[in-house]
């Protein structure tokens, strides 16, 4: 694609990053037919295409967002199929990132939406505040029907419809420190703890430090670790988003240079994506670019580094049937296919691929709290694909998935480490059917 951008405007290194992406794409449409908001609307401004031209405009002509380029970028899910399909390498997410960072710049947002997004940015990336908030959740359920009526808030009848009916106590794993290896060690990781899954679900995490300690595998949990950042990144927030990252790689800096890590080991692949990403999104700060790019070279997705250890034999087979649902920032974001089905295999389970795996489940972060219509269509056609499998459970590897998609299905929807976990000798997920 040819670009008009002055001298003056590439000497800014977003601008000039930007447009070095800009300029391969060589406008085909293919990514059309994968990108689930295009699929969903039909509408070519929400379409890859389409969107990569608001953003060539917006940034050529060096002026603020408007009110048309901020609702097709808030309605992409940032899922990431389009960079899967796209044939000529255009990397999607680092322009829709600039043009994010670009619109909180220059776009001044209705005043409840602005309160919406602050919420979220105030709340979910701290466990404590998030906890609180989903034991108020609870209270105002019955409001949810209330909300609903009134446009601008929508978002808070999604967040209370999403809320769990029990909140899990806090788990101890969460705290710093080492959890030592089972028998002869053989080698030492951290694990990300994260924020919203550890209160949601801190069940994934045990699992995780339990299977890998069994396995010969040193866990540590680095004082001063936090959120990845990746809810914040997305909203275009970028000091917030950065100030998270630094933090994080101070962290396991710190853990790498005592100690050393074979890998810094994620359970949440939305979180995944977005430390791998750590590199670039810190390289032009001289005091931390080497380090970031350290800190994504180590960062593994506990399945990635699971199909790495010399796995005995399972424990149980249990034979039950699993629909595998491969989260958009597994399959499209960091590219992880394989392993996770090759382990559940592995393990003793059959494993079934729905149709449409590509599409996003419409959980997306906060965008099933965003935009509530357009990820609840998404996430019925999911979960019709899903049960068409027949399968008698659920495997994936993101917290966002599992919420999105046991709030419209029958089955119940499991970590896949949790899977993995049970069948090398740990204990049973609850909701796992009996094996007959
Ligand atoms: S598939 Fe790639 S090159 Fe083709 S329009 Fe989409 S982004 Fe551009
Ligand atoms: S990231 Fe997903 S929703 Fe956004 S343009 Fe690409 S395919 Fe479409």
């Amino acid at each position: 694609m040819q670009t008009n951008f002055t001298p003056a405007q590439l000497a800014d290194p977003h601008v000039a990053e930007s447009e070095k992406i800009l300029r391969k794409c060589v406008h085909c449409g293919f990514c059309t037919a994968t990108c689930p908001t295009y699929v969903t609307l039909g509408n070519e401004l929400d379409s890859p295409r389409g969107r990569i031209y608001l953003i060539k405009d917006m940034l050529e002509n060096g002026r603020p967002a408007d009110k048309e380029i901020v609702t097709h970028i808030d309605r992409c899910l940032s899922c990431l199929a389009c960079m899967t399909t796209c044939p000529s390498g255009v990397n999607y997410m680092h322009l829709v990132d600039h043009a994010r960072a670009h619109i909180e710049r220059t776009y001044r947002r209705p005043l409840m939406n602005r309160f919406t997004r602050g919420v979220l940015a105030a709340v979910l990336p701290y466990p404590a505040r998030f906890r609180a908030a989903l034991k108020l959740a609870k209270l105002g359920r019955p409001f949810a029907r209330a909300f609903d009526a009134v446009p601008a808030l929508k978002p808070f009848a999604a967040m209370l419809r999403l809320a769990p009916a029990s909140i899990p106590a806090a788990s101890r794993m969460a705290s710093p420190g080492a959890h030592a290896a089972k028998g002869t060690k053989l080698g030492r990781v951290a694990i990300l703890t994260g924020c919203a899954q550890p209160v949601l679900e801190p069940g994934i995490n045990e699992a995780t430090v339990s299977l890998l300690n069994r396995l010969g595998i040193e866990v540590v949990v680095p004082k001063g670790e936090g959120c990845c950042g990746a809810l914040v990144h997305h909203m275009g927030r970028e000091e917030a988003a950065l100030a998270s990252a630094r933090q994080n790689v101070d962290a396991w800096t710190r853990e790498l240079d005592n100690g050393g890590l074979d890998a810094i080991v994620i359970t949440a692949s939305g979180c995944g994506t977005t430390i791998k990403d750590y590199g670039f999104m810190l390289r032009l700060d001289p005091a931390y670019a080497e380090k970031a790019a350290r800190v994504s070279a180590l960062a593994k997705d506990v399945t990635e580094y699971l199909a790495t250890l010399d796995l005995p034999e399972p424990k149980r087979k249990p034979g039950l049937t699993v629909a595998y649902h491969s989260a958009c920032s597994m399959q499209h974001g960091q590219k992880i296919t394989r392993q996770p089905k090759d382990l559940l295999s592995r393990a003793g389970f059959v494993v079934k691929e729905p149709r449409e795996g590509h599409l996003c489940c419409g959980s997306a972060g906060t965008y099933n709290i965003m935009q509530p219509e357009i990820s609840a269509r998404l996430r019925d056609r999911k979960v019709k694909n899903i049960e068409a499998t027949g399968a008698a459970l659920v495997a994936t590897g993101n917290i966002g998935c599992i919420t999105q998609i046991a709030s419209g299905a029958s089955l119940p929807v499991v970590h896949t480490v949790k899977l993995l976990d049970w069948a090398y000798g740990g204990d049973k997920p609850a909701g796992v059917p009996d094996i007959t």
